[in-house]
């Protein structure tokens, strides 16, 4: 039989349910109900008649940990006060916990506060006066507690919340750093790379290159320097809106020549720099020609129902220049010699390519010993370094013999 009482359970009233819920279990319904009445003006109450009843009381419950506090009698059958407490109080760590009893046995309280975690030992008879406080005081104690807890949880939700903005805030900074520096690489107008991005990334494609010389001496970094003819004359005639827009028709043709990792760099004006990997010297030079003729038969788009043909002139080279003796040039000087190419094919007619190579039969370790300057020699005498054999040239086969 349930000796918990339904008329015990909490009523439905508002100023009811504002009260703090407490517990009462003693196996004698008077000393119930003389709590009760020292009691029921501050607090809601339930009530067990022993250890197994308030047990399955709680267990019926939804919510046992909102019983703020329990006073229990020490001496009942089948389940003793702290047999009862210590049963139910990791469910409810912090309910307040109190014993009453006559019987004041010194072990029975030595227990009691080790085993059920008591807030309260008292002995009967009473003082009400003192029990009414003890337990104003303990349901306080229970009440600070439970704000403490929500406090720290409260706190622990800000510090997620924020940790969370922050991690947003944080994803932002770095897209943004991302796109800033893709705009900071990236040629505006064109979409193609530009200066910045060919400084940034060359060194590290220079040091594997070094490492796959190591089994591969034929490998080597193909620089194209191309310059669309005659573009000043664009830009004169029909504005520079006109020239934005030849520019970025040339820059379509020459993505669309290129392989997906070569690198397309607007070097600057109309001025662009093709780097291409794994091709050999014809292969950069057949790149060239298929550039040359796309731009010739191409007709570019000026706008407003205007139209042009143009040309273009490409000089060529690879890097190392001088295979074997990959520190004697830099890259830069490298490129400056495609741009030395680029200028023998405008001074020969322009809408044409030509490379600059290496002689592969000469032997330069006795030239480029003791300091020799074959980078300024270059810049300075190409005539005479081509007449000696230092350095060759190609060309398209059908142009004429060059002029220097
Ligand atoms: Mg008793």
């Amino acid at each position: 039989m349930s000796v918990f009482d339904i008329k015990n359970l909490p009523t439905k009233s508002n100023n009811e349910l504002d009260k703090p819920l407490i517990m009462l279990v003693d196996d004698e319904v008077e000393n119930i109900n003389v709590l009760r009445q020292l009691l029921e003006a501050h607090f809601q109450i339930i009530t067990g008649l022993n250890g197994a009843e308030a047990i399955e009381l709680i267990d019926n419950m939804v919510d046992p940990t909102k019983i703020q506090l329990i006073i229990t009698d020490q001496r009942m059958p089948i389940v003793t006060g702290v047999e009862f407490l210590e049963k139910i109080v990791d469910r409810m760590p912090d309910t307040i916990r109190i014993i009453l009893t006559g019987y004041s046995d010194t072990q029975v309280i030595i227990d009691a506060i080790n085993k059920a975690k008591l807030y309260k030992f008292m002995t009967k008879p009473f003082d009400p006066v003192e029990l009414s406080m003890t337990v104003k005081r303990g349901v306080e104690a229970y009440q600070m507690r439970q704000a403490l807890v929500n406090y720290a949880a409260n706190l622990e939700q800000l510090v997620e919340e924020r940790t969370e903005e922050l991690h947003e805030k944080n994803e932002a900074l770095n897209q943004a750093l991302t796109s800033l520096e893709e705009l900071s690489l990236t040629d505006q107008l064109t979409g193609a790379h530009n200066r910045h991005f060919l400084k940034k990334f060359i060194p590290q494609e220079l040091a594997k290159l070094k490492r796959e010389l190591a089994t591969n001496p034929d490998e080597s970094i193909g620089f194209l320097m191309i310059d669309i003819d005659y573009f000043k004359k664009v830009n004169d005639t029909y504005g520079h809106d006109a020239g934005d827009n030849v520019l970025v028709e040339f820059t379509q043709i020459l993505t669309k020549c290129c392989r997906e990792s070569d690198w397309l760099v607007r070097w600057g004006g109309e001025e662009f720099v093709i780097v291409a990997r794994g091709q050999s010297i014809e292969g950069l030079e057949l790149l060239a020609e298929r550039i040359r003729s796309y731009v010739e038969s191409n007709v570019f788009d000026l706008g407003c129902n205007q139209s042009i043909n143009c040309t273009c002139s490409i000089g060529i080279t690879g890097f190392p220049f001088l295979n074997n003796h990959f520190e004697t040039l830099t890259w830069e000087q490298t490129l400056n010699f495609a741009d030395l190419a680029l200028y023998l094919a405008k001074n020969n007619g322009r809408n044409t390519w030509v490379s600059l190579l290496e002689n592969t039969d000469y032997n330069y370790s006795e030239l480029i010993k003791g300091g020799n300057c074959f980078y300024e020699n270059v810049m300075k005498n190409l005539v005479d370094l081509i007449e000696l054999q230092q350095v060759i040239y190609r060309k398209p086969i059908a142009d004429k013999q060059l002029k220097f």
